[in-house]
């Protein structure tokens, strides 16, 4: 339907609905000129409410303005500030305002909602009651509740570290943040390569979530992940991420958005940090120029007389990456006491990268906070647990410890835990089996799905991520979705949304190994680059029925196989020539059908099957042959368990492997 059409039907004009469908939740974009039918249906539905709230908030306001010019001579009061999230019980907002559940349930009323002590009621309502009864209302959005959740968790693992008494000495871990295309990515490549020797660059497959590099015989431990994304996903989760953030900024641009909101987080964080001034070696580079935009904001240099340590460099030329890490220690020198750890104890730490490997399973990334993390250790990590298998530093090798500060990765996992999750080391039976207990009751990895790799009795999942243009296609996308599908294979939507993809979008695809699917939408530049060093695919749609193509034809790919038994014949055991510890030499006749060479045999004695093996070395006489008739006599190989008695029949029949196909 057009959107002229359906503001046509509410009655207003159609920029007033364009204006109005966000906050209604519908975000078809500004440009949009046809909306979906059936999203037109729903606006419709929610409009009359909508419109309600509207009149209530007017009618409200105009009481307050009532009230205020009735009574100049006393200035109205605020009764104080309340936080409201987007649902409340009439109970609650009740206690929160401190007055009598009767007397909000009238004032409800007389705003013509009818509502009872436990009902809900929406943050419009409430705020108009509260604001009416005189309180100042705040909203309390989703991202509050997270950073209420991140606070417990973070709690948690400080108090785990306090626990510490004999504490040494551990690397400092540093997180580079700072705009798209100012050089995150190659300023971590550059430090790495310099950590590499020439003998070991080769060898080098796969980068894990982070490496040390050494200066001045000092180790220096650096997140691999750049960008203010991934360090939110692991602070939302409670994780500590970071001691020492470098902030980067391109010396032939200008402090942008994302500067300013890594510096944010960098203050928020309390995290010291130093400035790298990047990309030195381009034409148009002025350092000054960045340094009179970084005093804008209250981050004047050291040499102009402020506090904030500059370091001019070039990833690419590799001028002033070793004046960096010199100021990186020096920072970490004045703050050395808080780097310190444990060693002794049970290793604890953050989940800096989590996938799932169809070969090997789930793979995680530690960074260790304290303890050392040993080879078979149990771990109950975030809502899953397992066995430390097969530690690897970050260049690959096999190791058995992992000290402080360290980055590893491992095998061993149940379920992929989730980047940001803490890992925590258990080593007393009772305590262990008690906390998986524990876990057992929470549902394992909220609602995200992972790729299987077909095991026996799973439905095996195709993750995407899809974004799209606007909702309409959106919507449709996932309705066709929902007719792919067969017995035990499924398309699982991780995550969907509006808009460009994001390196947020592809960290999540990498996590939970899925793919990620633009439809009339493209990955933003770091989100490209980012996926190609991730191996993350990407693909990109203008046509729906190219998109579903692709997916068939994925889900076909991680469909199980299925076993097909074709009977062949039935061989009357008339002698054992010889028993060995593996099999049998057997004379036998063809009493129906044909007997192969390496087929499968069941042993059938009185019409009960006791066992079966596997049929090899036929003989006629004493000639070799591939197969054998009806009526012929015989001498065979068994192989299996040797119990094989005369007058036995074999069931002889063939197995074959068939890739099952999409319904
Ligand atoms: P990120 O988005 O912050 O991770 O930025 P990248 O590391 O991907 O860099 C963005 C672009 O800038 C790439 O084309 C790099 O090759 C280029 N670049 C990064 N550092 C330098 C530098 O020091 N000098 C020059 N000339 N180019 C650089």
């Amino acid at each position: 339907m057009n959107i002229t059409e359906l503001a046509r039907r509410l009655k207003i004009p159609t920029e007033e609905l364009k204006e109005k469908l966000p906050k209604l939740g519908f975000d078809i974009g500004k440009r949009a000129i046809q909306i979906d039918d059936r999203v037109a249906q729903k606006v419709i539905g929610v409009w009359k409410a909508y419109q309600k709230r509207e009149r209530l908030a007017l009618e409200a306001a105009e009481r307050k303005s009532k009230v205020k010019s009735e009574d100049t001579t006393e200035e109205s009061e605020s009764k104080g500030e309340i936080v409201i999230p987007n649902k409340i019980t009439v109970h609650d907002l009740a206690s929160k305002m401190d007055l009598p559940v009767t007397r909000v349930i009238k004032e409800l009323m007389m705003n013509g909602i009818i509502a009872s002590i436990n009902e809900n009621i929406d943050y419009d309502t409430a705020s108009i009651i509260a604001e009416d009864m005189g309180y100042e209302v705040i909203k309390l959005d989703e991202d509050e509740v997270s950073v209420s959740k991140e606070q417990e968790r973070r709690q948690r693992l400080e108090g785990l570290l306090d626990e510490d008494k004999a504490k040494t000495q551990r690397p400092p871990v540093i997180v580079v943040m700072g705009h798209v295309d100012h050089g995150k990515t190659s300023l971590l490549d550059a430090i790495r390569e310099t950590s590499i020797t020439e003998t070991e660059s080769g060898g080098i497959t796969q980068h894990i979530g982070a490496y040390q590099a050494e200066k001045n015989g000092k180790l220096i431990s650096f997140i691999d992940t750049p960008g203010h994304e991934a360090f939110k996903s692991m602070r939302i989760r409670g994780g500590l991420v970071a001691d020492i953030a470098v902030l980067i900024v391109a010396a032939d641009d200008h402090v942008q958005p994302q500067t300013i909101e890594s510096l944010k987080i960098i203050q928020e964080e309390k995290l010291p940090f130093v400035v790298a001034i990047n990309k030195i070696d381009k034409e148009d580079a002025d350092v000054d120029r960045i340094k009179t935009e970084l005093s804008e904001i209250n981050l004047t240099p050291e040499d102009w007389g402020g506090d904030t340590i500059c370091v001019p460099i070039s990833a690419i030329t590799g001028k002033g990456l070793d004046t960096l890490l010199e100021m990186i220690l020096l920072v970490a020198d004045m703050d050395d006491a808080k780097l310190t750890a444990n060693p002794d104890r049970e290793a604890v730490g953050t989940i800096i990268e989590s996938k799932i490997n169809r070969e090997s399973g789930s793979i995680a990334t530690v960074m260790i906070h304290a303890g050392t993390l040993k080879q078979g250790d149990q771990i109950v990590v975030g809502n899953t647990y397992g066995k430390i298998k097969n530690m690897r530093d970050w260049k690959g090798g096999i190791i058995e410890e992992a000290k402080p500060s360290t980055p590893v990765s491992f095998l061993g996992f149940k379920d992929a835990p989730k980047v940001g999750d803490i890992l925590e080391v258990v080593s007393d039976n009772k305590e262990f089996k008690k906390k998986i207990r524990g876990l057992k009751g929470k549902k394992i990895n909220d609602n995200i799905d992972h790729k299987q790799s077909g095991g026996e009795g799973k439905e095996s999942v195709l993750n995407i991520i899809l974004r799209a243009d606007v909702l309409g296609s959106l919507e449709a996308i996932v309705q066709s979705l929902e007719q792919i599908k067969s017995e035990d294979a499924k398309i699982v939507v991780a995550k969907r949304g509006l808009g460009d993809i994001t390196e947020a979008d592809v960290l999540q695809a990498e996590a939970i190994d899925a793919i990620v699917i633009g439809f009339h939408v493209k990955p933003n530049q770091s989100a490209t680059l980012m996926a190609k060093n991730r191996g993350v695919e990407v693909a990109e749609f203008k046509i729906i029925y190219e998109l579903m193509d692709l997916l068939k034809d994925k889900l076909s790919k991680i469909l199980k196989t299925e076993i097909i038994r074709t009977e062949l014949g039935r061989l009357k055991v008339l002698a054992i020539f010889r028993t060995e510890k593996k099999g049998m030499i057997i004379g036998g006749k063809v009493i129906d059908g044909i007997i192969k060479n390496n087929v499968k045999a069941e042993i059938s004695r009185d019409g009960v099957l006791l066992d079966q093996g596997n049929i090899s070395q036929l003989r006629s006489g004493k000639i070799e042959v591939d197969k054998l008739e009806k009526d012929q006599e015989c001498g065979v190989k068994y192989e299996g368990k040797p119990m094989v008695e005369e007058g036995d029949i074999l069931n002889i029949y063939q197995e074959t492997e068939r890739q099952k196909t999409l319904d």
